[in-house]
């Protein structure tokens, strides 16, 4: 059965296949020669997560799934949350996005946060909702140089150094996307087509 991955990233397409084996063909937006970019207008990464599979799966037909990701600030009531990628204003980079983000913490002291990923599955005519959490807390300054996004000021529970800090494998342990994927994964194991 084919299941259409709505990124543009090719790691975690690799990644998705290798874990299902032959069960699903997954399939990238490139492979299916998707080019446009799907707006991400909505409030929530719930709606935007939604309405990436609903456009996907109402111009291919197939099924498919997509996620959304935010940081969400405990002091700043959830923010940059869902508009983690354009904190700073749109067309501003990582490192933009997240000298604002340490700005706009100066002097706070509560300094709790959490990655959330959202995965909208659509198949049979159903959607499916995965979430996967990462709590930590953010830094007072930049710490590592890999990584991406906020990656360099935020400290998972249980761990001692930033995810800029950390190997792939270690991220993998903490990391909110690797969560929600797992979920999904999971699921499309035990899915039997009707
Ligand atoms: P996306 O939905 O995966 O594109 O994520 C939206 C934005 O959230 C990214 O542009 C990053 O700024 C931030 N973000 C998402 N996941 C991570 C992560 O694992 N580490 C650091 N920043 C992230």
């Amino acid at each position: 059965m084919q299941l259409i991955f709505a990124t543009h990233n090719a790691n975690k397409v690799n990644e998705v296949r290798a874990i299902l084996g032959g069960k699903f063909d997954i399939v990238s937006l490139k492979e299916w020669g998707w080019s446009e970019e799907i707006p991400e207008p909505f409030d929530t990464l719930e709606e935007n997560a939604s309405e990436k599979s609903r456009v996907i799966w109402e111009k291919t037909n197939t099924y498919c799934f997509s996620e959304d990701t935010g940081l969400e600030v405990d002091a700043l009531n959830g923010a940059p949350g869902v508009k983690s990628a354009r904190y700073a204003g749109e067309g501003r980079n990582f490192s933009e996005n997240v000298q604002l983000l340490l700005k706009n913490l100066t002097g706070v002291e509560n300094r709790t946060a959490q990655f959330r990923t959202v995965i909208s599955l659509r198949i049979n005519n159903q959607e499916f909702l995965f979430e996967g959490v990462c709590k930590g807390t953010i830094l007072l300054r930049e710490t590592g140089s890999g990584g991406f996004g906020y990656d360099p000021v935020f400290v998972p529970e249980g761990a001692k150094n930033s995810f800029a800090e950390m190997t792939m494998e270690e991220k993998n342990k903490y990391s909110h996307r690797r969560k929600a994927m797992d979920a999904l994964i999971e699921f499309l194991k035990t899915y039997e087509s009707n």
